[in-house]
Formats: C-alpha cells, sequence, structure tokens
C-alpha cells in the first residue's frame, strides 16, 4: 500500500516520556521513544505501525510529512501502561543523487530531536499482517535488520510476557552493520537480553563482514553456520516466518536459503507453500 493510501483523518496527540539514544556516538543514531498516546480509542497488536505527522517542508509546499513507524511494544502497552506505545527511530539522511548532499530525513530527524514533553500528531494504527499465530506451540523465525527489530521486540514482549506459556521455538536472526548496532542488545540497551534464559528462545547474529564498507550483511554466512536450525525450521509446517527492516532484506535471505536449499529451485518451491499457507509475513520498506 502507498503511503498516501493511509487514511489520516483522525489524528490525535501524543507526548513524549522519554526518548533515549539506544546505539553509541560512534555508529548511526537509532533512539527508542516512548509516547503517551491520547486517544481512547487506539488499540493496537505487536507488528503494527503508527504514522507520524511531522511538520512538512515550506520548501516543498507540504504541510504535514507523513512517515510509519512500527510500533515497538507489545498489545499490553509500553511496561504495561495501556496508553504507552514505544518507538525505535533510526536518524535517516537522504543523499542527493545528483549533487551528492546529505539531507536530514524530516520525519527521523523531527522524532529524534524530540525531549520529554514535547506533543506530536500520530494516526494509525494500520497492518494487520504481521500477527503472532493464535496457537502457542507454533515456532516463531523472525529475521530483521536495523530497526526492523521494532516489530520483534514486541512479538518477544507479547509471547514471553503477556501469553507466557509459549512453548515453540522462537528463533532471531538479526542483522547489522557492527556488533554496536545490535539494537536492544548492546551496551546501551539489553531489552532482549530478558528472553535469553527462556527454554525456547535462541537469538542469532548476522553482522557486515567489512562495517567501513557498504557490504551487505552477512545472513549467508550466519544461515549457513546455522544451518541445522534455520533449514529445519523452516521446513516446519508448524513455523511462522517473519521478515522485517529495509527492503533489500528479502533478496539478500532468497540468496541464503537458495545455498541452504541447494538450489534456487528448491528454495522457490518451499517459499511459495509456505506463502501459500499464510505462514510468511514481510514488513519491509525503503
Ligand atoms: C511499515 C513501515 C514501518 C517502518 N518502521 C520504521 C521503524 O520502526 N523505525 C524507523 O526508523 N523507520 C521505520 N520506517 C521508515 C520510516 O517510515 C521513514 O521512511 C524513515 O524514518 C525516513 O523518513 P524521513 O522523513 O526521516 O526521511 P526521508 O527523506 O523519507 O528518507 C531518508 C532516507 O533514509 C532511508 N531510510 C528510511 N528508513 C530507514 C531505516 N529505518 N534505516 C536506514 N535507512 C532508512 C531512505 O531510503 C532515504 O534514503 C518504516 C516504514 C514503513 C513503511
Amino acid at each position: 500500500m502507498k503511503l498516501a493510501e493511509y487514511d489520516i483523518s483522525h489524528p490525535f496527540t501524543a507526548t513524549v516520556m522519554k526518548s533515549e539514544r539506544i546505539t553509541n556516538s560512534n555508529t548511526a543514531e537509532v533512539r527508542h521513544i516512548d509516547l503517551s498516546v491520547r486517544n481512547e480509542s487506539f488499540h493496537f497488536i505487536e507488528g503494527q505501525s503508527v504514522a507520524v505527522l511531522a511538520p512538512g517542508s515550506e520548501a516543498f509546499g507540504n504541510e504535514r510529512h507523513v512517515r510509519l513507524y512500527s510500533i515497538a511494544s507489545s498489545r499490553e502497552g509500553e511496561g504495561s501502561k495501556p496508553d504507552e506505545i514505544s518507538l525505535c527511530v533510526r536518524r535517516c539522511f537522504y543523499i542527493d543523487p545528483v549533487s551528492g548532499e546529505r539531507y536530514p530525513g524530516l520525519a527521523s530527524n523531527y522524532l529524534c530531536d524530540l525531549k520529554p514533553g514535547d506533543t506530536i500528531e500520530m494516526a494509525g494504527p494500520y497492518g494487520r499482517h504481521f500477527m503472532p499465530p493464535r496457537d502457542s506451540s507454533h515456532n516463531l523465525l523472525m529475521i530483521g535488520i536495523g530497526t526492523g527489530i521494532a516489530p520483534f521486540r514486541a512479538f518477544m514482549k507479547h509471547i514471553y510476557e503477556d501469553r507466557k506459556e509459549w512453548t515453540g521455538k522462537v528463533r532471531l536472526f538479526y542483522g547489522a552493520r557492527t556488533g554496536m548496532d545490535l539494537l536492544y542488545q548492546n551496551e546501551q540497551n539489553q531489552d532482549l537480553a530478558n528472553y535469553y534464559d527462556q527454554d525456547t528462545f535462541k537469538a542469532f547474529e548476522a553482522v557486515s563482514p567489512r562495517p567501513h564498507f557498504d557490504e551487505p550483511v552477512d545472513f549467508d554466512r550466519t544461515f549457513v553456520d546455522n544451518v541445522e536450525e534455520a533449514w529445519s525450521m523452516i521446513k516446519d509446517p508448524n513455523t511462522h516466518v517473519y521478515i522485517s527492516g529495509i527492503s533489500t532484506l528479502e533478496e539478500a535471505l532468497d540468496r541464503a536459503f537458495a545455498k541452504a536449499a541447494s538450489s534456487a529451485e528448491a528454495w522457490e518451491t518451499l517459499k511459495a507453500k509456505i506463502i501459500e499457507d499464510g505462514r510468511w509475513s514481510t514488513l519491509l520498506y525503503d
């Protein structure tokens, strides 16, 4: 669905409760932002997004600059406060392809500059296609990159803190440029480490082989190193696959899974079956 097709005709206000940087100063800035939502009819589930209505650019005559952000909290609300949600926002820049100049992205810079007490306009929530299965014996295979971790943080909180009875395997393959960029699993914030002692949970990290160059994250190697784990899960008809983050991720995964399946055709056949069964969900953005 195109951004312009999202219904933002019923906006509401949210107040910033907290904004903290969750990457260190040597790497890209990503912030965890807690918002108190002033809208009694605002209810959401894991994997949904909200629209942030940032002030537009005068230069382009836009009153509002609208961008979507995944909710990083479970449906119980951030810290079990039903009116609070959190977002995980990377400060983005746009490189002009002609001049090569770097411009700050309007919405992400607006969000990253907010201070506690500031208010913003939002709309949503949107997108019901990225949900945990009802059956708690089913497996979750979550594959994410960068800020794509946000809906998985929400899933993990829901499964292990709200539902508690989860018996299916939960596997997180998470990629970032460097170890410092592994969100919610680095020195700045350890939220996901809360689940490391769950018998059903395992996390696998993939980082770029050459973080200073524009090398893609090394999912191929991570899958090959853990081929039994990833492959036995993906073949299991009770496994639901969730993919989240920037859109180049799906191509990288197709390559990695084709290698694990021994051929692109074998992987395409299996993937088509998973999609047909409704067990393949993606939340990808450019
Ligand atoms: C369903 C959905 C969920 C999203 N969830 C999140 C989220 O949880 N956290 C988040 O930070 N963004 C998320 N995004 C991206 C977000 O909507 C904006 O596109 C992003 O913040 C850039 O907007 P901007 O106005 O700052 O800059 P723009 O001028 O629109 O873009 C600046 C540049 O940043 C690149 N870019 C955009 N998003 C990212 C990213 N996350 N990481 C690296 N580069 C990026 C763009 O390709 C562009 O080149 C999501 C997008 C969608 C469609």
